[in-house]
């Protein structure tokens, strides 16, 4: 989400020589998976424009991998259009392959390969070209190159997967929960390696349970519950949509609070001072929060544990998981 990575999304984002916008790199419409009797994915909408990065947060078991799944032509799905670079994934997965990169949740890997022997044996069944030496110092495997696979932590396991996936800088990369188990350090230069993708005006989805993995990578993000699309966009959209809040601490005896659009929670404090912490939860943060700090200055009152605050992604995800934001 920098300034380059803008520039490169730009160009990206338009067909070769045409002058005509390029189709988005995902295109789903109402897209229904079923497991026999189970709906897991229950008419779904996502567009992924090309040279973005987009986050697909969820639930456990909101449907994200499935979905994932179908984008990367293993998975069937029982209705609606889907196509990826221009492709139907269910009918044009060779094509697709060719120029999409796959991280799965877990990865189908030999164990008595060493890590080196693994880049090379995929070396020889991908299209694309890179250099096993750049992967290897890229996710900090240099040091573990010659050790078998099945040795390797769960972290290093993730870090050799996601090497495989952007092997070559496809124009495409689905990453299914590309940091978890890694530790912060790993973390963070995974993150500098999708930006990099970008940067390159590639384009990339991945799903997280990382809520700030997604506020510092994600141009936009979907959020899903229960087999549906709770709210898409780019995190400014999202979070401008809903309630800001501000709170304080008001000494009893000062008769009624000013009116506010949002909606207000009293708690009657215990012990000698006394008063009332109020919460405000409003869509007009900054007149409710005027009307209100007249309202204190009128009646001379000091505020000292006043305290603003935006939306936050977090308070989104969890009025989605307690049933409290409705769902599309
Ligand atoms: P998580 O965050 O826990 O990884 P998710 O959003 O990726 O979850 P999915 O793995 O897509 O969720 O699963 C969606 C639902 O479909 C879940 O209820 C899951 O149990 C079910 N499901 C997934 N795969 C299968 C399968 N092969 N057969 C039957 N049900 C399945």
């Amino acid at each position: 989400m920098t300034q380059t990575t803008t520039q490169a999304a730009g160009s990206a984002a338009t067909g070769r020589g045409s002058g005509q916008p390029a189709a988005p790199a995902v295109e789903v419409r109402d897209l229904h998976v079923h497991y026999g009797d189970f709906e897991a994915v229950r008419g779904i909408d996502l567009e992924v424009r090309r040279g973005e990065i987009f986050a697909l947060l969820g639930t456990n078991g909101a449907g994200k991998t499935t979905t994932l799944e179908v984008l990367e032509g293993f998975g069937q799905r029982s209705g609606g259009y889907v196509r990826v670079l221009g492709l139907d994934p269910a009918t044009q997965r060779s094509a697709l392959r060719e120029r999409m990169g796959v991280q799965l949740q877990e990865g189908g890997f030999v164990d008595e390969l060493t890590v080196v022997e693994t880049l090379r044996l995929w070396q020889r069944m991908v299209d694309r070209t890179d250099r096993p030496e750049r992967l290897l110092e890229r996710f900090e495997l240099t040091a573990r190159r010659d050790v078998a696979v099945g040795k390797l932590s769960g972290g290093e396991k993730r870090r050799l997967d996601l090497a495989m996936a952007v092997w070559g800088s496809p124009e495409l990369v689905i990453l299914d929960e590309p940091t978890t188990g890694l530790d912060p350090e790993s973390r963070r230069r995974t993150w500098d390696a999708i930006q990099e993708l970008q940067e390159a005006g590639r384009t990339v989805v991945l799903t997280t349970h990382y809520l700030e993995e997604a506020e510092a990578l994600a141009d936009r993000v979907a959020l899903m519950h229960a087999g549906r699309v709770a709210v898409q966009g780019t995190l400014g959209e999202i979070l401008a949509s809903r309630p800001a809040g501000f709170s304080a601490t008001v000494p009893d005896g000062l008769g009624e609070l000013p009116a506010v659009s949002g909606t207000v929670e009293r708690e009657p404090i215990a012990g000698t001072d006394g008063g009332t912490r109020i919460r405000v939860r409003t869509t007009q943060l900054q007149r409710d929060l005027t009307g209100f700090l007249v309202w204190a200055a009128d009646r001379g009152v000091q505020l000292t544990d006043l305290r603003a605050a935006p939306a936050s992604l977090a308070e989104i995800y969890h009025g989605v998981r307690a049933g409290e934001t409705e769902v599309e």
